[in-house]
């Protein structure tokens, strides 16, 4: 049975000749429209470019990178890499494109953006089932649809978008703050504790007077990622002030904000620290932990400088940095299925950055994942979900399960697997057995999901197969640990000397 996917079957089975729409050609777009085609179906994509602009993308290209030219590693012990290899499995038109417009860059995937979207374009535009159409879309489609319309829908699609959820459940932009490892944590510092003596659901980090002082002065004189792009300009809620702006208000907001100590005691002392800083657990294993009210724009080098000054977190590991920017993204726990459809429409299947996933290769996936189950929806089937020793399985596991409360987009990291059943303490060791597992754990849940790979062209060649031109799956690099250049982007994995 598939993971945790529930019952939802979809409309008796369709017509293969009956045209499915994809809303988006961009990176999710790209990726649902040509699973679909090459399972079969008639493909109608519609993108908005160049009738209607966005604030970032400059071409009228489907799959315009807006931002670093890098897909990051390709290292299976890395989750980046893992959940490449899962994707390369079912075909991806991403990675096949980036191996024709490869440029060096170390261990990482890095690409000519311009080679890399024309490769994609070509994929789409050239196959024999798509459609490609110019037009913005301003309302959701009544038929079979995957919309994919990314981080910078068009509002007059989020409109409609927000309606169909009930007036609310689309944000904005991410106020995103950092989320670390819990085996990483000092834990003769770090204590468990509530306030006034409520449950211990949180880690406390305290701090001296003189800790403090050393910290503020960090964050006050700390770089700021700098943007380019206007969406870059939006007005903070109070609420979520980045930590960078409370600081500049006064030395002491952050110690009347989400670093106040009242209501805890440091069990070392006895007494109550002079200000703290509060983790609040991701997941349900508690292997992530979030530093509560810590959104942050500050440059990624600069956020491993200063926040590992806060005591206990001397040797953290970020699963994920802070940034804050403009993101359009639903607010998946509350509103979507597990297989990411409206609830009464298991046949209107969300992707892309617009579902909560963090990233250009996160985005891609999800859309893969979109189409097989768009397709297997209209053939009566049930949707299927890797499991969650995998990448993309866990990655979908954390977006339904995640705290609708506090959701927030996510990358691929290994806090979100299943921790493996042997703890090993070498961490470069771990992630290769954690690497290793995931592919191992794909490709059975492909074969007893009955789900095929490289799907509908049987030669490498074929106009629009995923590989086409592509020179087949390079040999992944050994290492793939560059500092990441999207603020979203997990930390290097330190590898063992
Ligand atoms: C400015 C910016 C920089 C980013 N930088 C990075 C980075 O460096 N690294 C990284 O990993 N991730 C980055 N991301 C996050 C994310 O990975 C990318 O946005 C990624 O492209 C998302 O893929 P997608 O397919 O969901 O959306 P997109 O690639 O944005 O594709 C969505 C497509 O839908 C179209 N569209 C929108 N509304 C409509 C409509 N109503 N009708 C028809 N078409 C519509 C758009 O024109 C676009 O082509 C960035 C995001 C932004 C906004």
């Amino acid at each position: 049975m598939a993971e945790a996917v529930g019952a939802s079957r979809g409309p008796a089975a369709g017509r293969p000749s009956e045209p499915v729409t994809v809303v988006g050609g961009g990176l999710a777009g790209c990726e649902a429209a040509l699973q679909l085609a090459h399972r079969g179906r008639e493909v109608r994509l519609v993108e908005m470019r160049p009738v209607q602009g966005t604030p970032a993308h400059q071409t009228e290209g489907l799959g315009e990178l807006v931002c670093t030219n890098s897909f990051k590693s390709e290292d299976t012990s890395n989750a980046h890499g893992a959940l490449k290899v899962e994707m390369e499995l079912l075909g991806s038109v991403l990675l096949a494109s980036a191996r024709v417009a490869r440029v060096p860059a170390g261990a990482a995937l890095a690409v000519d953006r311009a080679i890399f979207s024309r490769a994609m374009t070509e994929a789409v535009e050239t196959h024999p089932r798509i459609q490609v159409v110019r037009e913005e879309v301003t309302r959701l489609p009544d038929g079979p649809a995957v919309i994919a319309t990314g981080p910078l829908t068009s509002d007059a699609l989020s409109t409609s978008i927000r309606e169909a959820l009930g007036g609310e459940g689309l944000a904005f932009f991410d106020a995103i703050a950092p989320i670390v490892e819990r085996e990483s944590l000092d834990e003769s510092v770090v204590f468990a504790q509530g306030r006034w003596g409520q449950d211990a659901d949180y880690l406390n980090c305290p701090m001296s007077e003189e800790e403090y002082d050393g910290f503020i002065d960090a964050l006050a004189s700390a770089d700021v990622h700098q943007s380019h792009y206007d969406w870059d300009a939006v007005p903070y809620f109070e609420g979520c002030l980045p930590i960078e702006v409370m600081v500049a208000r006064g030395r002491e907001t952050l110690r009347f904000g989400p670093m106040k100590p009242i209501g805890l005691q440091d069990p070392r002392t006895g007494e109550r620290p002079h200000a703290v800083v509060q983790l609040r657990r991701e997941d349900r294993a508690g292997q992530m932990w979030n530093l509560v009210g810590f959104q942050t724009r500050l440059r990624i080098g600069e956020q491993k400088r200063v926040f590992r000054m806060i005591p206990g977190l001397a040797d953290a590991e970020f699963l994920r940095f802070g940034s804050i920017h403009r993101n359009s993204y639903l607010n998946f726990p509350a509103h979507l299925t597990a297989h990411g459809s409206l609830r009464d429409r298991p046949d209107l299947i969300f992707a892309g950055q617009l579902t909560g996933v963090e990233g250009y290769t996160e985005s891609a996936a999800s859309g893969i994942l979109a189409g097989l189950n768009l397709h297997r929806i209209l053939d009566g089937l049930d949707p299927v979900l890797p499991p969650p020793t995998t990448m993309l399985g866990a990655l979908y596991r954390y977006m339904r399960e995640a705290d609708p409360e506090h959701f927030q987009p996510m990358n691929s990291n290994w806090g979100l697997v299943d921790p493996l059943q042997k703890r090993i303490r070498n961490k470069r060791e771990k992630r290769e057995r954690l690497g290793e597992r995931a592919g191992r754990d794909f490709r059975a849940w492909m074969e007893r999901e009955g789900v095929t790979g490289r799907v509908g062209a049987s030669e490498p060649g074929e106009p629009g197969a995923p590989w086409s031109g592509a020179g087949g799956a390079a040999a992944p690099s050994p290492r793939g640990d560059q500092e990441p250049e999207h603020p979203h982007a997990p930390a290097p994995v330190p590898t063992a000397p």
